[in-house]
């Protein structure tokens, strides 16, 4: 196998953003592929789902908003704890945002591992975190958490703020607008772009899309990748997702309890898994994270590890070097 370069270290390429409305109240900020954000217009105010990864990129967002509306941007709401999702907090706190939410396990994982995550995160896709030094020091946190289920009326538009599951981390949030059939998955659904695994649940992560894929969603904006703009578009969404997960879970699965060693596990599975999956962006960023997760949940890892920059180069030198 050719020696790979460290995660996204080498990847420089400019992405195009676009930003699409999906309904009377809701919009997608994506760029080819990098993270996306949410937006949802109510009568009142305006919520944003996930921040961008500094509060620079996330200043490009909130100039996107302001050409489709004047109504404050009152919340933010987080779908997981990381680093990419959730450093662009203090633009929109400069907005007067003064509400940030996200689900109690989110909460616990900042607490218990944010500032590992975001030294992890910043080494392994630089390009991510345009004008990192604009981040301030210290953590994004939460202002409002919720377990399971909270809803919040943005004057007559019903906005669900829901935990279906565990599956991309613990703290997996989705925001659906049950009135315009729009659901905002976070990383639980990718789109032409690789699931990172590195913090998830395998066992879980399916029955967490058939949660989803039971509100039929008309809509789905996705965590990366293109807006899915009409239940066959979110159907192939939710399938591809589903398939890339289920195929690496059987694959380590067997390795792991055929107590093949973790490279060898890993060379295979990426040749299996190659072929189908590999035209997806972060490919080869995610493989060997991915692997590496699958490998301890089925041995003796029920709950993802700590990733640390060191970490990170360590696990790589062991299956790319
Ligand atoms: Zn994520």
């Amino acid at each position: 196998m050719n020696t790979k370069t460290f995660a996204s270290a080498a990847d420089l390429d400019v992405k195009q953003v676009s930003f699409d409305q999906l309904s009377d109240h809701a919009y997608a900020y994506t760029a080819e592929g990098d993270p996306n954000t949410g937006i949802i217009v109510g009568d009142d105010a305006v919520m944003v789902i996930d921040t961008q990864a500094t509060p620079v990129m996330a200043e490009d967002v909130i100039r996107r908003i302001r050409e489709v509306t004047d109504k404050p941007i009152k919340y933010v709401t987080l779908s997981h704890y990381h680093a990419v999702r959730v450093l662009g907090a203090s633009a929109y706190k400069a907005e007067g945002c003064e509400h940030i939410i996200a689900s109690q396990d989110t909460y616990d994982l900042i607490v218990e591992r944010g500032e590992q995550d975001k030294a992890s995160e910043i080494g392994r896709f630089p390009r991510l975190f345009q004008s990192v030094e604009s981040v301030p020091d210290g953590m994004t946190w939460p202002t409002i958490t919720f377990t399971g289920k909270m809803t919040l009326w943005l004057g007559r538009l019903e906005v669900q703020i829901l935990q279906l599951g565990r599956g991309h981390t613990k703290g997996d949030t989705v925001v659906w607008l049950p009135q315009d059939k729009v659901l905002f998955s976070g990383d639980l659904v990718e789109f032409d772009a690789t699931p990172y695994a590195g913090d998830a649940y395998f066992q879980d992560w399916p029955r967490t899309l058939d949660a989803i894929a039971a509100l039929k969603p008309e809509k789905l904006v996705p965590g990366r990748g293109a807006a899915l703009q009409n239940a066959a578009e979110v159907q192939a969404g939710l399938a591809g997702t589903r398939g890339f997960i289920s195929d690496l879970w059987a694959e380590v699965k067997a390795g792991a309890d055929g107590k093949k060693d973790l490279r060898k596990v890993y060379e295979a599975a990426f040749a299996k898994l190659q072929p189908k999956y590999g035209h997806w962006v972060i490919f080869n960023h995610c493989m060997p994270f991915d692997v590496t997760r699958a490998y301890d949940e089925a041995s003796d890892h029920a709950d993802p590890r700590i990733w640390t920059a060191e970490r990170d180069r360590e696990m790589w030198l062991e299956l790319e070097g």
